[in-house]
């Protein structure tokens, strides 16, 4: 349990503490509870609920009776009092939404492609699909909290300027935060896709038992976001969670590291395709091909299932290796490809991960499906800003001493 803290002084930790909870109880807190949950007194609860009520956080929501005395008033979130918005830059679809304050997606958008665009025409494409996807929401720009931008690494996290990502060659050396910022009017804040993933995956879980977990991202590109004790693992310079060149399968395809069978050749699309004997063509585009590839294996196509399992295999070895380094409790896999491939691959990889005998876990990791769903990055992109405005975490109140 996190306590919260008479002191007046951490009054604002104390009004994300009693948000998140509130937030996560969507059936309604009373005072009373809120009261045994935070340690907070009675005095300092009115306060802090009078605060939240005044900046229309939360509502009142109806009375229960429990016992005798007088009933409770119970507490519950405003979902529509603020909204943020999420974008994805990926190599093979740009993804926008709108998310409220509970995490849920109002609308969700692509961007259209711009091959031959300037950054500053792409910043300025950016910036319009913001202005046409808020309009679309019907909300107020005003409670906008801002726009969370994910994108593959690696990039100047601090200066929220991406660098020279290989998959996103238009975008090099943008300084997204600032550019961005400047053409919309609102705050930016850049992360790393995968790290972007595991932030949303995180809002969702209401129960906040996911606290130390791996959020494999299967893309365009493959990555592992981290958390540890409820906090995602960034790294110094915001580009944890390369996983690409982490060898599981030394019969595999040539990496061009030199290296046979790293993850991020093994499982990509296009590798997996000319596996099982299909040639996508020039068109960037291998989702129709993917989608076809499940379709024969679900129909027990030989070539098409040993390609699938195969896949499945390497996943699950690579989740193995990396959680004999972490030690987590729960592994999560999401990303645009993992979608379409789930229904054929979730078995395999689980099974897989369970009877690894490389494994060194002293107990069963639970490995499931995103919660959120294919727009995850975007969905986690947007969650960073209602992160900024609720999350109650022990270092937000060490700030506000
Ligand atoms: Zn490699």
């Amino acid at each position: 349990m996190r306590t919260g803290s008479n002191l007046p002084a951490v009054g604002e930790y104390n009004q994300t503490l009693v948000l998140d909870l509130i937030r996560r109880s969507p059936e309604g807190l009373s005072r009373v509870e809120l009261s045994a949950r935070t340690g907070l007194s009675a005095q300092t609860l009115s306060n802090v609920t009078r605060r939240l009520a005044d900046e229309g956080l939360i509502v009142e929501a109806g009375k229960v009776i429990s016992g005798p005395g007088k009933p409770r008033t119970l507490l519950k979130l405003d979902p529509r009092s603020r909204f943020a918005v999420g974008v994805h830059l990926d190599p093979v679809v740009d993804t926008i939404v709108v998310v409220d304050m509970a995490g849920e997606v109002i609308v969700h958008d692509e961007i259209p492609r711009a091959p031959h665009a300037t950054p500053a025409e792409l910043v300025d494409a950016v910036g319009a699909a913001v202005d046409t996807i808020v309009e679309r929401a019907g909300i107020s720009r005003d409670l906008v909290l801002g726009v969370g931008v994910a994108a593959p690494g690696p990039f100047d996290a601090r200066g929220g300027r991406l660098l020279d990502p290989p998959l996103l060659p238009q975008w090099h050396n943008v300084n997204v935060r600032e550019d961005l910022g400047a053409v919309t009017g609102l705050p930016v804040l850049v992360e790393k896709d995968v790290t972007a993933a595991m932030v949303g995956e995180m809002w969702f879980d209401r129960s906040d038992r996911l606290t130390d977990a791996m959020f494999l991202y299967y893309g365009a590109g493959v990555g592992l976001g981290v958390a540890i004790a409820g906090a995602p693992v960034r790294g110094r310079t915001g580009n944890a969670g390369g996983i690409a060149h982490v060898v599981v399968d030394p019969d595999g395809p040539r990496c061009e590291c030199g290296s046979r069978g790293c993850l991020g050749v093994s499982i990509e699309p296009r590798v997996l395709l000319a596996e099982a004997g299909v040639d996508p063509g020039d068109a960037g585009d291998t989702r129709p091909h993917l989608d076809r590839l499940v379709a024969d294996a679900r129909r027990g196509d030989p070539r098409a299932m040993a390609v699938l399992e195969r896949a499945g295999e390497r996943i699950a070895r690579a989740l193995v290796v990396t959680n004999n380094l972490l030690d987590v409790d729960e592994v999560v896999l999401g990303g645009p490809v993992w979608e379409r491939l789930a229904e054929v691959l979730g078995d395999t990889v689980a099974a897989r991960v369970a009877s690894d005998p490389v494994s060194t876990s002293t107990r069963a990791i639970v490995v499931r499906r995103s919660l959120v769903g294919v727009d995850v990055a975007a969905v986690g992109a947007a969650c960073l800003l209602l992160d900024g405005a609720f999350a109650a975490r022990p270092a937000r109140m060490m700030i506000a001493l």
